[in-house]
């Protein structure tokens, strides 16, 4: 037993030794400002830099060059089979979730863009809505490409893609061998394997009513994904009232419910990323309904309370006394 023990410890301090922190903060992609951090003997920070790049380049709706641009300007285009996958997973979530999750809301998305340009309130929502619906979009899983079948109509990634590349680059660092390190794109977070290998990270959930360096609770994390959507995070305020960046597909408006940030817990990143969109846009209730039906825990923030569900117990803890703290237990 003391025999087994002594090879384990070799082998483990074997693995860690002359581990150092890299980080790398990457610009200009998904529009956000990126980190990955890895505690390792070698530096392959830029392989993961490489995986973002090229993610930007074929999901972005915004970046000319991309493939989902071309999609939506030339309403045909010939697409990576990455793009094929993902753009699968977001029609197919999108028919599920179709109350809270679309990704043909952009029409709906660029209205609103248009209004933060111009500081005036979009006019023609109802029509920008009407191109809304998944039947618009066709796509070719066996020649890879996709096409847009009403003229107008047009998709945005921008709920899933940064949950999408977050699961590849895991995979990635996995064949590497990595042990340690943590994800960032914007609060899209992934915590790989123990801090600095030794212990939990402890990931903050930011205050949505403070600056960006104040945080309202702590989750001990470990080998799992923690997204957050929040009003915060973008948007822009018009006669004293903010408009955020996350629209109610059944109004063509921001989300307004109560809740001003949703953050979903789980293996998987792109799955988190689609229910924190979902779960912001559907209210506390219809949330934590959500989180319970895939799988997933959730923190739900509103002006006065943050609502947890049961997996987290005794790994969140608030971090001041601003909010009231409240396991979320359904109303039978
Ligand atoms: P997230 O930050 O992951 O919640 O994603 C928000 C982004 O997704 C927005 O900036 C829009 O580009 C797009 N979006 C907004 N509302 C929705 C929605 N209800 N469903 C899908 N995508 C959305
Ligand atoms: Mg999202």
């Amino acid at each position: 037993m003391i025999f087994v023990l002594a090879v384990a410890a070799a082998v483990l301090s074997k693995r860690y030794l002359g581990a150092k922190e890299h980080t790398r903060t990457i610009y200009g992609c998904f529009d956000t400002i990126c980190t990955i951090t890895t505690y390792s003997s070698s530096d392959k920070t830029e392989e993961y830099e490489n995986l973002l790049r090229d993610a930007e380049l074929k999901f972005s709706a915004y970046n000319p060059q991309s493939e989902i641009y071309r999609l939506n300007s030339d309403l045909y285009a010939e697409l990576s089979p990455d793009t094929v996958s993902l753009l699968c997973d977001a029609v197919t979530y999108s028919n599920l979730l179709s109350d809270y999750f679309d990704i043909t809301l952009n029409p709906v998305c660029l209205l609103w863009q248009e209004a933060e340009k111009n500081s005036v309130l979009p006019l023609n929502i109802d029509s920008a809505l009407s191109l809304k619906g998944t039947e618009n979009v066709y796509i070719d899983i066996d020649s890879n490409y996709a096409k847009i079948l009403k003229e107008g109509a047009s998709i945005t990634l921008g709920a899933i893609a940064k949950g999408y590349v977050t699961d590849r680059i895991v995979q990635k660092m996995r064949a590497n061998g990595e042990t340690s390190a943590l994800i960032n794109l914007g609060g899209n977070i992934y915590a790989y394997g123990l801090k600095n290998n030794s212990s939990a990270w402890q990931i903050g959930i930011r205050d949505p009513k403070s600056d960006e360096n104040s945080s309202a609770a702590i989750v001990e994390a470990s080998n799992i994904s923690i997204v957050t959507s929040g009003a915060y995070q973008r948007g822009f305020e018009l006669d004293g009232k903010w408009y955020h960046h996350i629209i109610d597909p059944k109004t063509g408006y921001p989300a307004e419910n109560g809740i001003i940030s949703a953050t979903a817990v789980g293996s998987k990143s792109e799955l988190c990323d689609i229910l924190s969109t979902a779960m912001y846009v559907a209210g506390v209730e219809n949330a934590f309904r959500l989180a319970e039906e895939y799988g997933i825990d959730a923190i739900i923030i509103t002006d006065n309370t943050i609502y947890y569900s049961k997996g987290l117990e005794g790994k969140i803890k608030p971090s001041g006394n601003n909010y009231n703290f409240v396991l979320y237990q359904a109303v039978q």
